[in-house]
């Protein structure tokens, strides 16, 4: 799901430029283009006297260019913008104004430190605020014309340029945490890259002095300064010198999805231990004698002790075939995936939203809740993986992998993951050059 974050910020991105082009095209303003022009209609002349006590109905007829004086305000602990603007010495209805402008572009959510710049004519009346929400979103609330006020979000489209790091396993860097932190890779890049390989690699067990790995990854950049990581276009791990190659592509359909050079799918099409934070507490046995009865009992699942309430995944993509409870399993939950694959999860204490016969669920997904209910002495759950009806050991079957690139789009994916393979060898050929020397940690 994370890898998904930096696609949907540029979604968000979209969805708010749109939302102020709708702001600007359905306002009944003067100036849709630029809300700067309306200043300059808007001000009263510079230090001439006015008939009129109030400044806010001067209007002259030679207007000199506007002066305006933009001051800063930093947010306080446990502020807001009533607070702000009352030391500001700006009015309660001028914020009634502006909020209500503001609708829609939460003006109410602001965080210690952040800044806000409040603008001010040469006669000291408030034309404006401007609030930086990101880094590539400003909103910006200007008086118009008629005195109203009008909101308008900025938002900047940040550069998009690959970045390529490499890292070695050494003594001193001897996790994948470790290397990552040394090239100055983000926490969450980390992560991401292992989650490709986690199929294929355990991060906790299997690392050697020596396994090496690239990534290649999208850098968002605004004014030449790196201001997010994105997407993980490619990655390459050497583990105990068997190497993995990982291509980000997205078919024409739509789909988005790692896969090796051949188009294979790295995930698995089911993960191991549909529940975290847990420990097996009985394995599958299909000579169990049974402790108490004192005979021949199969145990045709797993046990996992968790906490009650801890939640129970998907083992892969499937449909709910049924969500029902019985004196023996309790409530229990059966998931069909495609035509071979049967799971079970027995002794829930709930299940899911959403979770009833003929629902889909995704891989991965909450379809219920550890729990102790049927024949069960404590929370656990009790898991069954089902190929073609007989029961496996689901922690040592064979997982199938998941779908590769579809067969009509073997060709576009080619296309697409040849420049980044290519990439990826330069940068091992490079690991080579500087194993054979001495430490190879760097980046480029
Ligand atoms: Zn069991």
């Amino acid at each position: 799901m994370q890898r998904l974050i930096p696609s949907l910020h540029l979604k968000a991105i979209l969805a708010l430029s749109f939302i102020a082009l709708l702001i600007a095209l359905f306002l009944p303003s003067r100036s849709v283009e630029s809300t700067h022009a309306v200043l300059t209609l808007d001000l009263p002349a510079d230090d001439t006297p006015t008939a009129s006590d109030s400044n806010e109905n001067a209007v002259n007829e030679t207007p000199a260019p506007p002066r305006e004086n933009w001051h800063m305000e930093t947010v306080q602990e446990g502020d807001n913008l009533s607070l702000i603007f009352k030391r500001a010495g700006i009015s309660a209805t001028t914020l009634h104004h502006i909020l209500e402008a503001a609708e829609g572009n939460d003006l109410k959510r602001l965080d210690p430190g952040q800044v806000i710049e409040l603008g001010y004519d040469q006669n000291n009346r408030l034309i404006g605020i401007r609030l930086r929400r990101d880094v590539l979103t400003t909103i910006e609330i200007l008086r118009t014309v008629d005195d109203r006020f009008e909101s308008t979000v900025h938002t900047v489209e940040p550069t998009i340029k690959p970045i390529v790091k490499f890292a070695t396993i050494t003594k001193t860097h001897s996790s994948l945490y470790l290397a990552g932190q040394s090239i100055a890779m983000s926490d969450r890049l980390i992560m991401e890259m292992a989650a490709l390989f986690q199929w294929d690699i355990s991060f906790a067990l299997d690392l050697r002095e020596g396994d090496h790995f690239v990534v290649l990854y999208e850098g968002l950049y605004v004014d030449d300064s790196l201001i997010r990581e994105g997407e993980i276009l490619a990655a390459h791990f050497t583990n105990m010198g068997q190497p993995f190659d990982a291509f980000r592509y997205e078919d024409p359909s739509g789909k988005v999805g790692y896969f090796d050079h051949a188009g294979v799918s790295l995930r698995k099409a089911f993960i191991r231990d549909p529940v975290h934070f847990s420990y097996v507490s009985s394995s599958f046995n299909l000579n169990r004698m049974h402790p108490i009865h004192k005979r021949k009992m199969p145990h045709r699942g797993i046990d996992y002790a968790a906490a009650r309430g801890t939640p129970v995944l998907a083992a892969g993509d499937g449909k709910v075939i049924s969500a029902t409870r019985n004196e023996a399993s309790g409530k229990f939950i059966v998931l069909q995936h495609g035509e071979q694959y049967t799971t079970k999860y027995l002794h829930l204490s709930n299940f899911a939203k959403g979770i009833k016969r003929g629902a889909s669920v995704k891989q991965g997904q909450t379809i219920g809740y550890v729990g102790s209910t049927g024949w069960a002495t404590g929370p656990h759950l009790h898991y069954e993986f089902l190929v073609s009806g007989s029961h496996r050991n689901p922690r040592t079957v064979t997982l199938p992998d998941a779908d590769p690139v579809a067969r009509i789009y073997l060709d576009d994916f080619k296309r697409a993951t040849e420049p980044l393979h290519a990439q990826l060898q330069v940068q091992l050929a490079l690991i080579d050059t500087s194993l054979s020397g001495s430490n190879a940690q760097g980046s480029r």
